[in-house]
């Protein structure tokens, strides 16, 4: 028998000391027992027990009904955190993600149903006792990742686990086991029963990790899985841009090249070169003054984000910030450049564009550019004076026309966007005065 310590925090013991007492054999499962194995202090811990749910909301006073139909409670600990604690569960029937529960009686029973063997790793917290029936802690020693029992079965079963598999492979760096990997490339293509919020979950958590998120991208290349799934993107691999470099692998490595917590830039970053493989001429400059593989690139990553479900917001975002990644007026441009430029990115934008732009430079160059550098500095500066860039920010609107004079009706839209260009080009001229001169002076010329 092996006996460790993990080190939980002191309300995981408690819980499981008051639920011994009655009666209840109770254990630490799941990602915390393999992540303090792995040495990590982990904050989640889940435990499992022979208590039904109704017998732990009896034993603890504050508890919150987190899913009882699957047997979790929620225990609120002193510390202000809510540990779960699940019946032992088996599974009586499956059939992909409506798999059919039933309470256990045993513990190993419910290790039973688990994914992968470093996920299928039980911890007693008041004996200390390792209870690990399908080898999790020597794999996860070994670096390897396997399903617990036929991996054909287990992928059958439920085919998010495809996903998940790469998932632990590229966070933990293992290696997949051989059986496992056979079968989880065999799956890849029977992928579409997923729904698009679990494919964009494990996205989501893909991009969200601390870990490097192009090791499971390589991953969900090599397996089909990119292709099943991501097509716009399965597409860019093996193309080249102007200077010879792998469009994938250029994305793979300006998403590393972004913090983890920026979840919207580093989609941007993973789809930035999206619209090259879909452009005659990705070079060719368009009206909008972005050339045209970033414009093709802001509506087929639009149109990828809303396939996934998700949100507007998010949509929006990612596919401005690839439609705009590619044009960053440089340190020597003139003001007015930059103003136009700001227009067009808008002030909410402009800091992630830079961004962008620096992990684009370090995927490829391996560094940030000074030039890159003086650019955003320029930038920062044309904001800080505050320049009008909509209408709304003109010293004049429709009250003001009124009263110069000017005859009410569409032509007032049209005058202050004219405005705009003009203070664009010229911010000193934003005062009432110069821009009601600056009107009548039309007036005049058109009579
Ligand atoms: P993470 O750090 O990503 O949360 P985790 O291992 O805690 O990792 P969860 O999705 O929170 O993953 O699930 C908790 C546990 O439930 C897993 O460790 C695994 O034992 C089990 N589990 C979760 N999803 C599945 C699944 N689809 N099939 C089988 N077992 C699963
Ligand atoms: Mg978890």
């Amino acid at each position: 028998m092996d006996i460790v310590d993990l080190r939980p925090p002191p309300e995981v013991r408690r819980i499981a000391r008051r639920l011994e007492g009655a009666g209840f054999e109770t254990w630490a499962v799941g990602g915390a027992v393999r992540d303090a194995l792995r040495g990590e202090a982990p904050e989640d811990w889940d435990l499992t027990t022979a208590a039904r749910p109704a017998d732990v909301r009896r034993l603890f006073k504050r508890t919150v009904p987190i899913g009882i139909e699957h047997g979790t409670v929620g225990v609120l600990g002193k510390d202000g955190h809510l540990y779960e604690v699940t019946t032992f569960r088996r599974d009586v029937e499956t059939f992909g993600r409506r798999a059919r529960v039933a309470f256990a009686d045993s513990l190993d029973e419910d290790l039973e149903r688990r994914d992968f063997t470093i996920n299928a790793v039980a911890w007693n917290p008041l004996s200390g006792e390792l209870r690990d029936p399908h080898g999790g802690a020597e794999d996860l020693r070994r670096g390897v990742l396997r399903t617990v029992g036929d991996p054909a079965e287990r992928f059958a079963e439920d085919r998010l686990r495809v996903l998940r598999a790469l998932r632990f492979a590229g966070r933990f760096d293992l290696e997949i086991d051989e059986a496992t990997w056979r079968d989880l490339v065999a799956s890849a293509d029977r992928l579409g029963n997923l729904s698009a919020e679990r494919i964009r979950e494990e996205l989501y958590k893909v991009l969200g990790g601390q870990e490097p998120p192009s090791r499971t991208l390589r991953l969900y290349e090599r397996s089909g899985v990119l292709a099943a799934l991501y097509p716009e993107l399965q597409a860019c691999v093996g193309c080249k841009d102007a200077s010879g470099r792998d469009l994938w692998e250029v994305q793979l490595s300006t998403v590393d090249a972004i913090p983890y917590h920026r979840m919207v830039l580093r989609l941007a970053g993973l789809l930035h070169l999206v619209g090259w493989p879909a452009t005659d001429d990705p070079s060719e400059v368009e009206q909008e003054g972005v050339p045209a593989y970033a414009a093709v690139g802001g509506t087929i990553a639009w149109r990828l984000m809303r396939r996934l479900k998700a949100s507007n917001a998010d949509s929006d975002r990612v596919a401005h910030l690839v439609a705009q990644h590619a044009v960053i007026p440089g340190p020597d441009a003139p003001d007015v450049d930059v103003r136009r430029w700001l227009r067009r990115v808008g002030l909410d934008h402009y800091r992630d564009v830079l961004r962008l732009r620096r992990a684009i430079t370090i995927a490829r160059e391996g560094e940030g550019s000074e030039e890159l550098l003086q650019a955003a500095r320029h930038i920062r500066a044309v904001v800080r004076a505050r320049p009008a860039l909509s209408v709304q920010d003109l010293a004049i609107g429709g009250n003001e026309l009124r009263a110069a004079g000017i005859p009410a009706g569409p032509l007032y839209g049209e005058i202050l966007r004219d405005l705009l260009e003009r203070v664009t080009e010229e911010p000193a001229l934003n005062t009432p005065e110069r821009l009601i001169a600056i009107v009548q002076e039309w007036q005049q010329d058109r009579e």
